[in-house]
């Protein structure tokens, strides 16, 4: 079986807590790919200046780019609605049968794991791996595997406050990704 772990979440953008957590939990459990995957419309989440799913793709592309292990998953963009991961991990698992899936997520997901859809049956289906994020609390009464990664306190509301504000965002995304950004106007 091959071994897949899917990140998803909004990248509303990218930044390098998202790539440091998936390249610590990329090598810490074997996986042979990881895969960003942006969500079309949160269930969870004010998606307060939620850019294109378009360009959330095209920003993990950029961001990506240098590592060979590291893929995106156009799935829920395409889908379009509401991206409830129940419904799309069925969908990728009835794609590749082959493929044993996990999913990661950040520690303030892991304390609200009870609101997700059809929870019980998700964790059932494929195996949730978490990741402490500074000011959350990683508990939770579902099964998560807990990966230890560096902390980064650092989220995509903080970067697009900066953006528009006109501030330094330099190291904390990649600069093709910041260069995208300004080309785009996304957040100004
Ligand atoms: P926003 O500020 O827009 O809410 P975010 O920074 O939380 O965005 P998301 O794209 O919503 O980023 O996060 C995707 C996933 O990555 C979630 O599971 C989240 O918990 C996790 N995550 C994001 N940033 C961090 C971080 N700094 N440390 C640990 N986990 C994180």
């Amino acid at each position: 079986m091959k071994k897949v772990c899917i990140f998803g979440g909004t990248f509303n953008p990218p930044h390098i807590g998202h790539l440091i957590m998936a390249n610590e939990v990329y090598h810490a459990l074997d996986f042979d790919e990881l895969r960003f995957m942006p969500n079309a419309k949160p269930p969870h989440k004010e998606a307060s200046n939620l850019v294109s799913g378009e360009q959330r793709l095209h920003m993990l592309q950029l961001a990506t780019e240098p590592f060979s292990y590291f893929q995106v998953e156009p799935l829920e963009i395409e889908r379009g609605g509401l991206s409830y991961t129940f419904d799309t991990m069925n969908e990728l698992k009835s794609r590749e049968s082959q493929t044993q899936f996990s999913f990661l997520i950040g520690a303030d997901m892991i304390s609200s794991l009870d609101k997700w859809y059809k929870i019980d049956e998700l964790v059932e289906e494929v195996n949730l791996i978490g990741v402490r994020r500074p000011g959350f609390e990683e508990r939770s009464d579902y099964p998560v595997t807990l990966i230890d990664a560096p902390l980064i306190d650092l989220s995509s509301t903080t970067l697009r406050n900066r953006f528009k504000e006109g501030k330094d965002v330099s190291l904390l995304l990649p600069e093709n990704v910041q260069t995208y950004i300004r080309q785009e106007k996304l957040y100004e």
